[in-house]
């Protein structure tokens, strides 16, 4: 039987039925962001045109609304990755403040000198700075696990790096630039058999299959509502209760107190704690109505879906005489990241633009990624559930054609 109706999730996609440059839309950077169905789409319109107020503090009937949406999406969040307590999700800008937060709050005051974060060659720039800054504040080093030339984590040299001085392990679920899944349950249990906590950054994995961060046993997870056919400007932090109550909190502001007094004030419990001043409201709630959306399909049905699609797509694409793939692992997202023999990876872009296919090119926020695979930049054509297998052909047609222009 068939997974889902991929007609009628399409028609759910306001912004793919338009024409680019004359050609109908063929959108292929979903690693960038992933479009928004109506259903998404409206839940904001609706809270603004209904629901607006402001949350937690006051009595009148608006802003009870808004505080019982905002609350609800969070969860609707908790159960999507079935985080133990709803006090697990905290509400963020998106992977990047998530992965902050923890640098600062958990790695501030716990690490020191010579103390030592493990990291793998193919973190996204936003699961490397963060830890680079506060390696700069504590005098803490990182340590970079290196991949092989299929863009596979090398566990075993994970488990040289693994040692006394090892205070965290942040890693990448799924690369955005390779589109690698690495291998998480072996990366944590190892991490735990030294009773070190490990932060996974979910941006690329939450979109495209199912989650369940207490199978998964981490500490945190990080991720973005945005590449989940969600609003841009909200993401979630998960983290266990027990870390989350002994971190300090990250921003100071209103809603993250108990009392304030100006000899002593007492913060609030998780995850209130951690969200300081207004938060995005209407941010949360879109991001409720996109966990309802997927939850509607099936998240095994859209690893599935996703699975054959890119699968497709790697052996229509291999036939292209010149194109070389950046990053083969054998377990992968829907990320095909590309070469073309004597072609610029910007005019590949810009010749597919005029074909009305969107795809991305450059570093990717992966320099380290790139400079591992001694190439500049790539092409990266990346898949949502809303592609389909004639899209995948207009983008064969599409690189055949770059190459008979510039090849
Ligand atoms: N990590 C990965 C693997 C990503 O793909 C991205 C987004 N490209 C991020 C982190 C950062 O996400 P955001 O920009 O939404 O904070």
């Amino acid at each position: 039987g068939r997974l889902f109706d991929i007609e009628q999730v399409r028609a759910d996609f306001p912004i793919l039925q338009q024409h680019v440059h004359g050609k109908p839309l063929v959108y292929l950077d979903n690693a960038a962001t992933a479009q928004k169905p109506r259903q998404v789409i409206e839940s904001i319109g609706h809270y603004y045109q209904w629901d607006n107020a402001n949350i937690h503090r006051a009595v009148h009937q608006l802003s009870e609304r808004a505080t019982q949406a905002y609350e609800a999406a969070r969860n609707k969040v908790q159960r999507f990755i079935n985080a133990a307590q709803r006090e697990e999700i905290v509400f963020v800008r998106g992977t990047t403040e998530a992965i902050n937060l923890v640098a600062q709050s958990f790695g501030r005051n716990r690490l020191q000198a010579g103390d030592e974060i493990l990291l793998s060659h193919m973190e996204h720039h936003s699961n490397i700075v963060p830890w680079q800054l506060l390696c700069e504040q504590t005098g803490a080093v990182l340590k970079v696990v290196p991949i092989n030339d299929a863009g596979e984590l090398l566990l075993d040299e994970y488990e040289k790096l693994l040692s006394p001085r090892t205070r965290l392990v942040t890693m990448v679920h799924a690369s955005n630039a390779l589109g690698t899944i690495s291998p998480v349950r072996e990366i944590i249990e190892l991490a735990h058999a030294q009773g070190v906590p490990v932060l996974l950054d979910g941006a690329q994995a939450v979109p495209h299959m199912p989650v369940d961060v207490q199978e998964l046993d981490c500490d945190f997870y990080a991720f973005s509502a945005h590449k989940m056919v969600g609003p841009t400007g909200i993401g979630v932090l998960y983290g266990k209760r027990e870390w989350l109550e002994a971190m300090p909190p990250y921003q100071g502001g209103g809603d993250m107190i108990l009392s304030v007094s100006f000899d002593k004030t007492l913060y609030n419990d998780p995850p209130y704690k951690f969200e300081a001043g207004t938060p995005h409201i209407a941010g949360a709630i879109g991001l409720g109505a996109a966990v309802d959306y997927l939850e509607a399909l099936g998240m095994e049905n859209v690893a599935i879906y996703e699975q054959e699609l890119s699968a497709y797509a790697a052996e229509v694409l291999a036939q292209i005489p010149g194109l070389r793939f950046i990053g083969t692992a054998q377990e992968k997202v829907g990320v095909l990241s590309f070469a073309l023999e004597g072609v610029h990876p910007h005019d590949i872009g810009t010749i597919l633009d005029h074909e009305g296919i969107a795809i991305r090119t450059g570093h990717h926020c992966a320099q380290p990624v790139m400079d591992r695979f001694g190439v500049p930049a790539t092409a990266r054509a990346s898949f949502a559930l809303y592609n389909t297998k004639a899209e995948v052909d207009a983008l064969a047609a599409g690189i055949r054609r770059v190459r008979e222009l510039l090849g």
